[in-house]
């Protein structure tokens, strides 16, 4: 998954305010005193085989959750055991999400040193509550900042940010294309 990890602060427990502070902290960390590295991205994530599922879903236009048997919890970012109870990797499967979800808290970018986020500021890096209850770090698009609103519905939607590479966002219900379903 993404490299800056936030997915490891992704815990129902944590309260927003925290959880906003983080977010921007997560954004704008740059290296110690070192400039990035010509031509180097922070934008893609690094994926394995046991992730491959997900992008490659993503890349057709859906979100994939891991669905746990044992307890029947769902949990993202996707892990191969179930966080709550533990259950190993033959209990806990690949799901699609439904693609719903409500705005829990959100950070507007003004300045990412780290190309190529320069170039896209500002931009709103957001936590969001998945209708299935996992809360998933993303991003909020064609959403003006003074229209943001806790707990306002949105939709996934999916960008493709390097050739052969989407990335899952949400954008509010209302501006995107009537749902078919
Ligand atoms: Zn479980």
């Amino acid at each position: 998954m993404g490299r800056a990890g936030p997915e490891r602060h992704d815990g129902p427990d944590l309260a927003r305010d925290a959880l906003r502070r983080r977010l921007a902290d997560l954004v704008t960390r740059r290296g110690p005193g070192a400039l990035p590295v010509t031509g180097a991205r922070y934008d893609l994530p690094e994926t394995d085989d046991f992730t491959r599922p997900y992008w490659d879903a993503a890349a057709e236009g859906r979100l994939l959750l891991r669905r746990c048997a044992e307890c029947g919890r769902a949990h993202h970012y996707p892990r191969e055991f179930c966080p709550f109870c533990w259950a190993g990797e033959d209990r806990v499967a690949w799901e699609a999400a439904s693609g719903r979800a409500v705005l829990y808290t959100w950070s507007v970018i003004h300045r990412n040193d780290l190309p190529p986020f320069g170039d896209r500021v500002p931009y709103t890096a957001a936590v969001v509550d998945l209708a299935e209850g996992p809360r998933m770090m993303t991003q909020v698009v064609d959403c003006a900042a003074a229209d943001l609103a806790i707990g306002m519905p949105l939709t996934v939607a999916f960008r493709e940010t390097a050739p052969g590479m989407t990335v899952p966002v949400f954008r509010p219900v209302a501006a995107g294309p009537p749902r078919e379903d």
